[in-house]
């Protein structure tokens, strides 16, 4: 299996100090464990202005102004530091790989990429641009119908606000939704907007899910929602922040065993599926991105408390409502 690497990925990531070595701990990390397991492969040639596919020229023109002094970009918690704007263009240039990966060989994966909380003209939560957001434009503009399925623990707003209008990209996001938990979004009333009613599905999870709820969201929505739009492409923001260890989101209480569940489903997708590494801290993320690759890690599957699968249960009651092609 061919994968994408470059070492610009563990140069720079767009958060704060502590949170950059978390970064490329993992990103190291990564990279030792697979060496020799997969074939690595440099990403596509690509540049700021292909940015510019989904966002406003305003946002592109401040990540090249703040390139050479850095500094912060929405205010909070996303920084540019100097010279990392290259790292960008490889992350996105990244997914364009994944992509071409995913036609050669049926799923692609780059370990860096599913910057999903950047919209269309503002940066936040450690992304100041959508990477995953232009791969599924470029594939829309080609003509194709694209499923965008976001499974880190943290909604992917920036995704479904670029696509909240759009019924020829469906976003489907399963993550953590709790008052105070990052960004607040995300229920499961939120279904889109005109042309594009019905075209953005949300799976807000309780804290401690647990692997049997996840899997059930697999299986009884996510499976079903593939089923029948159809999609020519998927794109996969496959963020392992879930994962019980993480130190950022691990409070979904998800093991290993979810996320190979995950990289199973996606695999078993008969048209091509890209994928991007998504949220994921500290050099212990490597056993979820593992599994999701197919690496078989043992670990003591966790049960599912009943507002978990309560919920699942609702949720899958309010798109069978609520969705007329689901
Ligand atoms: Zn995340």
């Amino acid at each position: 299996m061919k994968v994408v690497w470059s070492e610009s990925f563990t140069k720079h990531f767009f958060a704060p100090p502590s949170i950059v070595r978390e970064w490329t701990a993992r990103m190291k990390k990564f990279k030792e464990v697979v060496s020799g397991k997969v074939e690595l492969v440099p990403p596509e040639e690509a540049s700021l202005e292909l940015f510019e596919l989904v966002h406003c020229r305003s946002l592109i023109e401040r990540i090249m102004e703040l390139d050479s002094i850095g500094g912060v970009i929405d205010y909070g918690d996303t920084y540019i530091y100097p010279g990392s704007a290259s790292t960008l263009v490889d992350v996105l240039g990244g997914v364009l790989r994944a992509a071409e990966l995913a036609e050669e060989q049926g799923f692609g994966y780059t370990p860096y990429g599913g910057l999903h909380h950047a919209g269309k003209c503002r940066a936040a939560g450690f992304c100041p641009a959508n990477d995953v957001a232009v791969l599924a434009e470029a594939l829309a503009r080609k003509g194709y119908r694209v499923a965008y399925l976001d499974f880190d623990v943290h909604h992917g707003d920036g995704t479904q606000e670029i696509f909240y209008e759009r019924s020829d990209v469906l976003t489907v996001s399963v993550h953590m939704y709790y008052p105070g938990f990052y960004p607040g979004t995300g229920w499961y009333a939120e279904l889109g907007a005109g042309e594009g009613k019905g075209y953005s599905l949300n799976v807000p999870l309780p804290p401690r899910s647990g692997d049997e709820a996840y899997a059930m969201v697999i299986d009884l929505i996510v499976k079903r929602a593939i089923e029948n739009f159809e999609p020519d492409f998927v794109v996969a923001q496959m963020g392992v922040d879930g994962y019980w260890k993480d130190p950022l989101g691990g409070a979904l209480n998800l093991t290993a065993n979810t996320y190979y569940k995950i990289g199973e489903f996606l695999r078993s997708i008969e048209v091509p599926v890209a994928g991007a590494g998504g949220g994921g801290y500290g050099e212990g993320a490597v056993v979820p991105m593992l599994s999701e690759l197919g690496f078989r890690i043992e670990e003591e599957p966790t049960p599912s408390p009943p507002e978990a699968l309560e919920r699942v249960e609702e949720v899958l009651r309010y798109f069978e409502e609520n969705v007329s092609w689901f």
